[in-house]
């Protein structure tokens, strides 16, 4: 009877030792077994209540087992440590020739990279960047562009107005006059800035937009001068060849005025859905600086002369990158922003 319990006591004990994953279980297994009521001491205590004979016999296995299964502890305790021992060491490894970890730097709005790659271009071309104030007057926006208080232009903008006088601008022309007044030509320069429609939002339409205005003054500045400057520009700046056409229009800022067209980017020309099956895109607006504007600046009309233009600046960046919803570039979106 004895005997049969004592093998199978080894087994199970074995087979606990194998399983005890860490040294707490493994302990709880030794004094399940060897400890101070452990199966196997109360084995061992009660030999003294056998006839000698078996009290020989089953001592010397009992004991035998016991010396085996301290070996299995031993032996499980030691690997048990081995292996953590291991795995701290593996958590504190650094792998030297792994590439560091970049830290995450953002980068520049498209818009911000379009303007400054306008004002490279502008700039190679000889022109000055110049900006004036977002908060303007009504003469600056309107009055000295020869848009006097009835004219129907102040119509075409409905404007954020404040007090005093004062109001967002419109529109960067604005900055010509100011530039105008304080500097004698010959005059290059470009101004790109924030401006400002009370205007309901859409695709193509929003209350915050940007503006990029150029105006050159000389004494034989022409249509001619326009022509080259503006088409140089877009080639530039697209990087591709491009012609442009222009088609009357009127401005009361300029006289005579013209719209601006440049061959369409997407079919170079041969019609497509972006550009209405014309091949062409409209630009900007622009033409022959108005007498009355250089009076108005204290500029003398019969010595001076030169070209004005203004375009949507978004919508520069919005062909630059195909983006075909002006609202995206104010969203603050970074799934959008990261694709530039
Ligand atoms: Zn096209």
């Amino acid at each position: 009877m004895v005997k049969i319990n004592l093998k199978l006591l080894k087994k199970r004990a074995q087979d606990e030792i194998k399983r005890a994953g860490d040294l707490k279980l493994l302990n709880e297994v030794f004094k399940k077994y060897l400890g101070k009521k452990g199966e196997l001491t109360l084995v061992l205590r009660s030999l003294e209540k056998l006839p000698k004979a078996k009290r020989v016999k089953v001592g010397k296995e009992a004991n035998e087992i016991k010396n085996f299964l301290r070996v299995q502890f031993d032996q499980k305790a030691a690997a048990i440590k081995e292996k953590a021992k291991k795995e701290a060491e593996e958590k504190e490894w650094i792998d030297i020739t792994q590439p560091g970890k970049k830290p995450a730097t953002g980068h520049l709005h498209p818009l911000t990279q379009v303007r400054r790659k306008t004002e490279e271009v502008f700039q190679g071309l000889g022109f000055t960047v110049t900006e004036g104030p977002e908060v303007e007057n009504e003469w600056y926006n309107f009055d000295a562009l020869n848009i006097p208080k009835d004219h129907p232009a102040r119509d075409l903008w409905d404007t954020f107005y404040l007090k005093g006088g004062l109001l967002l601008r419109t529109h960067t022309t604005p900055v010509d006059v100011r530039y105008m007044e304080k500097n004698n030509p010959p005059l290059r320069i470009i101004t790109i800035g924030r401006c400002f429609r009370h205007e309901a939002t859409d695709a193509s339409h929003e209350s915050n937009f940007y503006q990029l205005d150029g105006l050159m003054v000389g004494k034989d500045i022409s249509v001619a001068n326009f022509k080259a400057i503006i088409q140089e520009f877009f080639q530039r700046f697209f990087g591709k060849p491009v012609e442009i056409r222009m088609r009357p229009s009127f401005f009361p800022f300029t006289e005579p005025s013209f719209e601006v067209d440049m061959t369409c980017l997407v079919c170079k020309g041969k019609g497509c859905s972006a550009c209405q099956k014309t091949g062409w895109m409209e630009m900007m607006g622009a033409g022959m600086m108005h007498p009355n504007v250089f009076k108005n600046s204290g500029l003398s009309p019969k010595n001076w002369q030169g070209w004005a233009f203004g375009m949507g600046f978004d919508r520069l960046a919005m062909m630059k990158y195909k983006i075909n919803d002006i609202r995206l570039l104010y969203s603050g979106d970074l799934r959008f922003l990261k694709q530039f």
